[in-house]
């Protein structure tokens, strides 16, 4: 099996990184990436590597679909910033837009979603992510606010980190809610389905161990999926369409157009959207890429070596 240690500096911070890295390797079926985040142990990454082979060794699972619509993503940013990001995102009609950013008020936070809004038309559909940052009271206060500055939300992501909060404030709003950080293991969209503590789940293909096994456990759970990336290179989201694609319904936009938050790519033609949706297609990395790309020794063994606490030996 060939592998890749990768290193690609981010356009702005995200989760705390200005550099995202990983391994991608090459199996018979084509390229998987693994790419756990650095804060994650061994058996949180497992199914990282699990996802990983099942796109090299195996491949993906027949699509229903050929294009995937996504959202565009807009920053805590001033809300002329966050206009022109809508306008600029070729097409799309689904906006996520990040609240509850530190040092910014509720003020600031109505006037971006005004501006999305205009930016979109009454036909879009806007969701906010508060990444956990609000206890029960401030998101029971907030979200009215905020669903009548959008003109209507189409849901809430992950307004408070608790499972249990999450629960209370969907039996108390009218405001859809979904689970973005309440899933980071296998077991974790059961635990959210079985407390009704979201209307939607945020779903990531390495986290849950592949695409088949997120197949699985969204028809266990019976619940409306989004599925993200979880920062990842084209490979990583190539899979991520790959499950977007099998899905039996997909009633969403995806949280997939994520590689032009990256500096660089490990292909030259990246899975970027047009028209507000990407095509379901493999992805073959480019030599030049890969060699612009390339993390440095040091990385490279240090991956080297996660990789063999985490898969049990090299490959
Ligand atoms: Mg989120």
């Amino acid at each position: 099996m060939h592998t890749h240690c990768y290193s690609i500096p981010l356009h702005t911070r995200f989760r705390g990184l200005t550099l995202r890295d990983g391994l991608l390797i090459r199996g018979d079926a084509g390229w998987g990436e693994f790419s756990p985040f650095w804060d994650y142990d061994a058996p949180t990454s497992r199914p990282w590597w699990n996802a990983a082979r099942e796109a090299a060794d195996q491949g993906f699972p027949a699509p229903l679909r050929t294009r995937i619509p996504v959202n565009v993503t807009v920053p805590a940013t001033t809300s002329e910033r966050a206009h022109e990001i809508v306008a600029g995102s070729g097409g799309c009609t689904t906006a996520k837009v990040k609240v509850a950013e530190p040092g910014q008020d509720l003020g600031a936070e109505q006037a971006r979603l005004e501006a999305v809004r205009d930016a979109l038309g009454p036909g879009g559909k806007i969701r906010i992510d508060a990444n956990a940052a609000w206890d029960y009271d401030e998101a029971r206060r907030r979200l009215p606010i905020l669903d009548r500055a959008a003109g209507g939300l189409e849901y809430a992501e992950q307004p408070c980190r608790e499972v249990a909060d999450l629960a209370a404030l969907r039996r108390s709003t009218e405001v859809p809610i979904a689970a973005d950080e309440s899933i980071r293991r296998a077991a974790d969209p059961y635990e959210v389905a079985r407390a009704e503590a979201a209307d939607v789940v945020v779903v990531k293909v390495q986290p849950l161990g592949g695409v088949r096994a997120a197949l699985r456990i969204a028809e266990d759970i019976g619940l409306p999926v989004v599925v993200s990336s979880a920062l990842e290179t084209s490979v990583g989201i190539a899979a991520g369409l790959a499950l977007a694609a099998a899905l039996p319904t997909l009633e969403h936009a995806c949280g997939l157009a994520t590689v032009n938050l990256f500096t660089d790519d490990v292909t030259d033609h990246p899975l970027l959207p047009v028209d507000g949706a990407i095509d379901v297609r493999s992805v073959e990395p480019t030599p030049e890429r890969l060699a612009a790309t390339a993390a440095g020794p040091e990385l490279t063994t240090r991956w080297a070596n996660r990789l063999r606490t985490v898969a049990g030996s090299l490959p």
